[in-house]
């Protein structure tokens, strides 16, 4: 089976359905095709404004909710960033054949700090898109599962495989962006002009760990658009085709299916609809999240086990690339 790797970073007690739908629910169907590493990113939360207490409840909580939503460590490994010292490691290497300009382009970076203020602005968050590289590179993966705002990273990602690979000899294979379809936006369910996210939360954002009933309500109350005909259009309903959106991935059921269904009902029905489809959803996964999140020790066996099968391969790759640059192996 081809490699793949995904990961996401600890920034909330809960995810959000846009995790869900643009993340997570992917990752569970490509476990099957795919040997696939998944993980908490960790080691990058700790570049912004964070708290440590927070930070660890957190990185309990996002594994137990990737197992919750069905990714199965017998099939997947599963693992936390900081357990696994060769990411860091790797990525030294890889900053020492990076341009200072070429990491300055980088437009997260630009985006980021100039909301932070420049002297708040870390170093760690300048050269977070290299240990990104790094936490992909390591597993040799053949495919990388990223939404649109990733792209650039993965570009300096491949930049740096085949930079590493002219200098030092063919050590990492390039791994292609797999894009997830565009469908996979979820939109804020007050401001459906923005993407949902937890970072802005508030009632237009749907926490898979909230009481489904909270959220549910916030379904009925989302704001859909003027007209009163439900079709799919994103352009011109956004409101509206975000819910089709959220009742099909959540009931299985085409797009289509759903407007011919709705044809001249009202936008209250489908507000419904969705709203008991949430919780339908949501109910089951929030309470095995919570069932996991109270036996920690569970969890920690299961990162145990995760960051042993990751380090079979990282161990190994790390120390062909130590020999590669010139190091001198250990005794
Ligand atoms: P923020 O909004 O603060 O940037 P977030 O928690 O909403 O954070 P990220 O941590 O940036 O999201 O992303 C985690 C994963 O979830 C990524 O794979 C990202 O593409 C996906 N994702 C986040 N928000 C959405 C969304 N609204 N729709 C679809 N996918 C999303
Ligand atoms: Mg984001």
């Amino acid at each position: 089976r081809p490699r793949l790797l995904s990961g996401m970073q600890p920034t909330s007690d809960s995810l959000h359905l846009g995790n869900y739908i643009g993340a997570l629910a992917n990752w569970v169907e490509l476990q099957e095709q795919f040997e696939a590493f998944f993980f908490v990113a960790d080691l990058h939360s700790i570049t912004v404004d964070y708290d440590p207490a927070a930070l660890r409840r957190r990185s309990h909580r996002y594994i137990a909710q990737y197992l919750a939503a069905g990714i199965d460590p017998a099939k997947s490994v599963l693992f936390v960033q900081s357990h696994i010292p060769e990411h860091p490691r790797l990525s030294w290497v890889l900053e020492s054949i990076t341009g200072f300009g070429e990491a300055g382009r980088m437009t997260q970076f630009k985006d980021k700090s100039s909301k932070e203020g420049s002297d708040r602005a870390t170093v760690g968050l300048f050269t977070y898109p290299i240990l990104q590289a790094a936490d992909i590179l390591i597993y040799r993966p053949k495919v990388v599962p990223v939404g649109e705002d990733q792209r650039q990273h993965l570009e300096l990602t491949r930049d740096l495989a085949q930079r590493f690979n002219k200098r030092f000899g063919k050590t990492f294979p390039v791994p292609e962006a797999h894009i997830v379809k565009a469908t996979a936006k979820i939109l804020d369910l007050q401001n459906p002009d923005k993407k949902m996210s937890g970072s802005i939360g508030g009632p237009g954002c749907l926490w898979l760990l909230d009481d489904p009933k909270v959220s549910a309500k916030k379904i009925r109350s989302a704001v859909t658009d003027t007209g009163r005909e439900i079709v799919f259009d994103p352009e011109n309903k956004p409101g509206v085709s975000n819910l089709l959106t959220i009742a099909s991935v959540l009931s299985k059921t085409p797009i289509e299916t759903l407007v011919e269904k709705f044809a001249g009902a009202g936008y209250g029905d489908l507000k419904k609809e969705v709203a008991a489809a949430y919780e339908e959803f949501a109910g089951p996964i929030a309470e095995k999240a919570n069932a996991l999140i109270a036996d920690p020790g569970t969890l920690d066996d299961i990162l145990a086990d995760g960051a042993a099968r990751a380090q079979e391969t990282t161990a190994r790759v790390l120390a062909e690339v130590y020999d590669r640059v010139g190091f001198l192996p250990p005794k």
